[in-house]
């Protein structure tokens, strides 16, 4: 146990997010997942706000809490893969690079996402967005069962027939209902090298670029193509200038490469890119290529828009405030969905939408306090401005602290009326007291 005095101190309360500067009265590092229980039961009998930390990587700064205590599973890492069933167990606090490189000596990979840091925790429980969306849904749409210990103390096995109403939940409802001690995610075969690609384009060509890969990603791309498209100024380290660019990213997950290439060129003819790196790269460089640019302590705020049409009205407003950007530190990411996304009925899973085509990211990554409010208040603009064009549904992972996270009004935006009230039901069921609170909130009616 880390307390304030302590030398660890300031480290052990750092999250990723260095704009969450909150003081923790105890932060308990779980040895094994038995301690959940003791920290579960203490913070319950202490009246304390609790957090519920895995890789720490939450925007909002979920994994840490004022003057409450924190249990950071962070040092449960370990990762188990059967190769005859692809099954592949976690601890919940191994990170994303954690899974991929256990997974990768066998030729298979876990659908999640795309910096080696982040939590598998918090990234699965709210759905898992990256390179293998189109081509095989989100995280949770591979998770099959999970270990959970409730706030009342007790262990649950949760899958399909045992509890499948906890599944459900933990497919999205974020970390709401249990303490999860282990994940269950079955695999896909995956042969590394991978066929990536970035298409990198100057401001003059983005406009062309973006029609391009509209007209592109509405004819019928095979599953295997699974496309994010990026504004940025590009930090030194990519040696792209000082500019900002459009990066037209992509991954082809089958084995057939001159089919990805062929496909690729159809774009490329339409949008002809200023630079252009395509070839074979081994899996788990590609999942850590952008590592480097997303160090722990950056400051982030980060929004997200779900909408459908890339069209002219859409491409105006990106383009507009894509030029705005003259700074380094903030990103606009387009992910492509549809696929095997859209394919998961509505309500299999707690995820807000699976008909929206893209999936608008605005993040930040800036290193200096001084810009906290100008690229946040930037973020802000460009959300605002895409309203006309959002469908119904936020991504709880990809959104910074908001005024409604802890009274229920922002998962209610976040999830819509009627996964938001069955949420609530299972709140209701597995939490009512709200302990584990710290979270956009699903907030009980009991
Ligand atoms: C640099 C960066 C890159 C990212 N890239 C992606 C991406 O590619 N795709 C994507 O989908 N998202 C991405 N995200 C968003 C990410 O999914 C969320 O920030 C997520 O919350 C991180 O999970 P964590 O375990 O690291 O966070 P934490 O801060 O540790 O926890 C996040 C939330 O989950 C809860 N939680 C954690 N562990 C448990 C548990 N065992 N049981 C119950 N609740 C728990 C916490 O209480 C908290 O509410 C990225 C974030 C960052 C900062």
């Amino acid at each position: 146990m880390v307390q304030p005095g302590d030398a660890d101190y300031d480290e052990a309360r750092r999250v990723w997010n260095g704009m969450i500067d909150v003081r923790p009265r105890a932060i308990v590092r779980a040895g094994s997942a038995a301690d959940v229980d003791l920290v579960l039961s203490a913070a319950q009998r202490a009246g304390l706000p609790l957090a519920v930390r895995g890789g720490g990587h939450n925007i909002a700064g979920h994994g840490t809490v004022e003057g409450g205590i924190v249990l950071d599973l962070g040092a449960l890492r370990a990762v188990q893969v059967d190769p005859q069933t692809r099954l592949v167990t976690v601890e919940p606090g191994a990170t994303l690079l954690d899974v991929d490189a256990a997974t990768a000596p066998f030729g298979l990979a876990v659908p999640i996402g795309v910096i080696g840091g982040t939590g598998i925790a918090g990234l699965t429980l709210g759905g898992g967005v990256g390179w293998l969306t189109h081509s095989d849904g989100l995280t949770i749409d591979h998770l099959v069962a999970a270990e959970v210990v409730t706030a009342a103390g007790e262990h649950l096995h949760v899958d399909e027939e045992t509890n499948p109403d906890l599944l459900w939940g933990l497919r999205g409802g974020g970390g709401n209902f249990a303490v999860v001690t282990s994940f269950t995610f079955r695999a896909r075969p995956l042969a590394s090298p991978v066929l990536g690609g970035n298409l990198v384009y100057h401001r003059p060509g983005w406009r062309n670029a973006l029609q391009a890969l509209s007209s592109w990603t509405a004819g019928a791309i095979p599953d295997d193509m699974n496309v994010i498209a990026t504004f940025m100024r590009p930090p030194p380290l990519l040696e792209l200038g000082d500019e900002p660019v459009l990066i037209i990213g992509f991954a082809w997950a089958s084995p057939d490469h001159e089919a990805g290439r062929t496909l690729v060129t159809a774009l490329t003819e339409q949008a002809p890119p200023d630079l252009e790196d395509v070839g074979p790269v081994s899996w788990i460089e590609w999942q850590t290529a952008m590592d480097p640019v997303f160090p722990k302590g950056s400051r982030g705020y980060w929004k997200n828009v779900s909408f459908s049409g890339l069209d002219d009205e859409v491409i105006d407003v990106l383009v507009s405030h894509a030029g705005e950007v003259t700074w380094e530190g903030t990103g606009i990411d387009i992910h492509h969905m549809g696929g095997a996304f859209e394919r998961v009925p509505q309500d299999a899973t707690a995820f807000p939408n699976r008909s929206a085509r893209y999936w608008l990211n605005i993040y930040g990554f800036w290193q200096d306090p001084a810009d906290d409010e100008r690229l946040s208040a930037f973020a802000r603009r460009l959300h605002a401005a895409m309203q006309p064009f959002a469908e119904q549904g936020e991504y709880v992972n990809f959104l910074g602290a908001e005024d409604g996270s802890a009274t229920g009004q922002q998962a209610r935006r976040s999830y819509g009326e009627s996964t938001h009230r069955r949420l609530v039901e299972l709140k209701n069921r597995y939490d009512p007291g709200n302990l584990l609170r710290g979270n956009h909130n699903i907030v009980p009616t009991v």
